[in-house]
């Protein structure tokens, strides 16, 4: 099975009619080159920066999808075939160029070997130990460099990223706001540690939640969403505060007719912030990564470290499993599940 992208989609809301689902024959040892592995999908991780792979476009940091090709992402799977040096048979590997594939080949460079002594199940190598969770460190602590009694406000704090930015935050003493878009996901924050949340899509204002959150207002904004809540939020800042500009997920499906725009960043100026706009993939090669590697496992070991993952089964079910994360329809860290480890 494998997943092809029908057409480009520069902007408003993707659907099911804009992939296609189709079975064809499994790729084989024999069609291997040099440097080359064959892989079998385990798990294909859903993430909000795809929507931009979506797009056709050409200025962006990651390269987009190509129209009647099949999509690729972040994945976790087993060497089925090697003519790499790198891998032999049955070792477990990860990596950001997995096909949307039940198996494929790939080249080697670029996919990394999950020891056999990870004592963790594969999938979080998607999740709690990966790219999600590496963001959510960057931004928060080599970015923001949070101090204990600052306040630290996240939005979508349920979700891959959120999650781990409560967490991290509050192991550093931080008071820690908490927002997201059902009773259920604020609960949730609340479980991690958060010391307030609230569900942005029921409250009366979103200023008055902040405020009553927060009355001294925010030190910290990890923003995931962008729209609305970044421009209430900036005006909420105190001031020399800090924003780690993690992703705008609210504007990736908008047309010019309903993009959001920003009222408030005249408050930039007048309260001294900064804003660090970031990529995660920027910050593997620095010391950064294994700090992260070094904490988070860490935490992981001693159970101080929570982490909802949202699994869902059959490459067939991926596309919407994608489309949903657009919808808030996820809850937690969400994958899809391809095959059994
Ligand atoms: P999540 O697991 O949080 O899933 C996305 C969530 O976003 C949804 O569950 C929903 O949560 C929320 N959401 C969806 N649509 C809207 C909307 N219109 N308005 C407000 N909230 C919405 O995703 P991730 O944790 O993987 O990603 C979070 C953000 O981080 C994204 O913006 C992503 O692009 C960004 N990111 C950036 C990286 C970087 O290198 N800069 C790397 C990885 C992620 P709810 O129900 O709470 O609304």
């Amino acid at each position: 099975t494998v997943v092809t992208l029908n057409r480009t989609i520069p902007s408003g809301a993707p659907t099911l009619q804009d992939f296609k689902v189709a079975s064809g024959s499994a790729p084989s040892k024999g069609e291997l080159k040099t440097g080359e592995i064959l892989v079998r999908t385990l798990y294909l991780s859903c993430d909000p920066y795809m929507r931009g792979r979506l797009s056709g476009r050409t200025d962006s940091y990651v390269a987009s999808f190509e129209a009647g090709k099949p999509i690729d992402g972040l994945g976790v799977g087993v060497v089925e075939a090697s003519a790499s040096s790198d891998f032999k048979e049955g070792d477990m590997v990860t990596g950001p160029t997995f096909k949307w594939a039940t198996r494929f080949i790939t080249s080697a460079a670029g996919l990394t070997k999950i020891p056999s002594s990870s004592g963790v199940p594969p999938a979080y190598f998607l999740g709690v130990l990966g790219m999600p969770s590496f963001t959510a460190y960057v931004g928060t602590i080599t970015l923001c460099k949070p101090k204990a009694g600052e306040t630290i406000l996240v939005s979508a704090a349920s979700g891959a990223v959120g999650q781990i930015v409560v967490q991290l935050a509050k192991a550093r003493g931080l008071r820690v706001v908490g927002a997201a878009g059902s009773d259920e996901k604020v609960q949730h924050i609340k479980d991690l540690g958060a010391d307030a949340a609230f569900n942005y899509k029921t409250v009366k204002s979103l200023d008055s939640a902040i405020k009553e959150a927060a009355p001294k207002g925010i030190d910290i904004y990890f923003d995931n969403v962008g729209g609305e809540f970044l421009d209430v939020a900036l005006k909420n800042m105190k001031p020399n505060g800090r924003i780690a500009e993690c992703g705008m997920i609210s504007q990736y499906n908008a047309t010019a007719e309903s993009a959001y725009h920003i009222q408030n960043l005249a408050y930039v100026v007048m309260k001294k912030l900064t804003i660090y706009g970031f990529i995660v993939s920027d910050y593997y090669s620095t010391p950064a990564y294994s700090e992260f590697i070094n904490e988070v496992s860490g935490m992981l070991k001693e159970n101080k470290i929570k982490y909802k993952m949202d699994e869902i089964s059959g490459l067939e079910n991926g596309p919407q499993a994608l489309l949903d994360l657009f919808e808030g329809k996820n809850f937690g860290k969400r994958i899809v599940k391809v095959s059994e480890p």
